[in-house]
């Protein structure tokens, strides 16, 4: 790293993260395909880097959110298959076919669609279809009074010309969250997507070679979903709650140094608002990340961070730019020191939950002028 980099920098672990592929790969059925999930650049980690260290590592397929995500890889030479999580428009039909990227189809028009330019360009693509067995969001509804229909259009989209329906899919709403509530609402998502499946195989004798719904949260939680391929994202990255059962690491380390150090009298106001005051002597140093490096601005006042001499509590407003923290009992941290703000040592989930997040918008929210330096 230069010096001009060391004001607010990522510190991505590529070790961590293929130390988290190991674990998770080997806590998964022998045989189960492992799917990465890359969409937002990885979590913040960088897709690129991250891409090239799971095929390196031996990773069976990617997931990205949109068409411009999985260029980006193809175009960065990473060849592993990759599954278009989102929407793509058909006008972009021939970059899918180009490309080879596998398509997500959530219903029978959008079925349609893709086929009708598939048939116009004589060219065929894979599909993923996804089930909607709870999320509300995307995928051909399927519960109740719907099953029948639900089947029958995910069937009449496997059969249409051009796609070649590879895999199916359904996504869990609380697999993550524990409570007899949500492991009730994941196992009926879980036997709903069996029972399209066993329906497409009995009624129309369609079945799919990739079958898959494990997203972190029912990988630590539910190993019987895996089912042909596992689908996680956060896990991979080392954060949440579930990480410690398979003693995984953080794949960043969210750093900034102290730009200058202060001592204020008693009685002093910190920050805009002024909604800190000292209530002693204070040795306040600024530190050099604010809401535009994705220090949440919601976490004012609320969290602390690492230093290699103790917690540092963060005091006043986050700025744009800079933040403060009390360093009064810190003699030892001078300016130039590095102060984690999270990672190996602050923890993420304490930072998420003082600006009332989850690490997953933490991780994306690590902007653009933030430099990731590999480990
Ligand atoms: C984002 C996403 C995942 C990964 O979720 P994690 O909770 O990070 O494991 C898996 N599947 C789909 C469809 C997603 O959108």
């Amino acid at each position: 790293m230069n010096d001009l980099q060391k004001r607010t920098w990522a510190e991505i672990s590529l070790e961590n993260i293929r130390h988290n592929y190991e674990a998770i790969r080997s806590d998964i059925p022998k045989g189960c395909r492992f799917l990465g999930v890359v969409k937002a650049d990885a979590y913040g980690h960088g897709a690129l880097r991250v891409s090239s260290l799971l095929q390196q590592c031996g990773a069976d397929y990617l997931a990205v959110s949109c068409l411009d995500e999985a260029v980006e890889l193809r175009d960065g030479g990473i060849t592993l298959p990759i599954l278009i999580l989102g929407h793509t428009p058909p006008q972009y039909f021939s970059v899918l076919a180009d490309y080879g990227f596998t398509q997500t189809v959530t219903n029978l028009a959008k079925a349609r669609e893709y086929s009708s330019e598939a048939v116009r360009l004589g060219r065929e693509i894979r599909i993923h279809i996804k089930v909607d067995t709870g999320m509300s969001r995307l995928g051909f509804l399927c519960d109740g009074d719907l099953f029948e229909s639900g089947v029958e259009h995910i069937a009449s989209s496997c059969r249409l010309p051009g796609l070649l329906a590879e895999g199916i899919y359904t996504h869990f709403a609380v697999s993550d969250e524990t409570g007899e509530e949500n492991r009730v609402f994941t196992e009926k998502q879980f036997s709903l997507f069996q029972r399209v499946i066993s329906a497409l195989q009995g009624k129309y004798g369609i079945s799919f070679a990739i079958r898959h719904c494990a997203n972190s949260g029912a990988v630590v939680h539910y190993p019987h979903m895996a089912l042909d391929m596992v689908r996680p994202g956060l896990l991979l990255y080392g954060y949440g709650d579930d990480s410690g059962r398979l003693a995984l690491r953080p794949g960043m380390r969210f750093m900034t140094t102290v730009s200058t150090i202060k001592h204020y009298g008693k009685g002093t106001s910190i920050s805009y608002g002024c909604h800190f005051v000292t209530d002693r002597h204070s040795r306040i140093g600024v530190l050099a990340a604010g809401y535009a490096d994705g220090l949440p601005r919601a976490a004012s006042g609320k969290c602390s961070f690492y230093t290699s001499f103790g917690p540092a509590p963060q005091v006043g407003s986050i700025c744009m730019d800079m933040c403060m923290a009390d360093l009064t009992d810190l003699y030892e941290v001078k300016v130039g020191s590095e102060v984690e703000l999270f990672g190996e040592h602050a923890d993420i989930g304490r930072l998420a939950a003082a600006a009332g997040t989850i690490p997953y918008e933490l991780l994306c929210s690590v902007t653009r002028r933030v430099p990731r330096i590999y480990k």
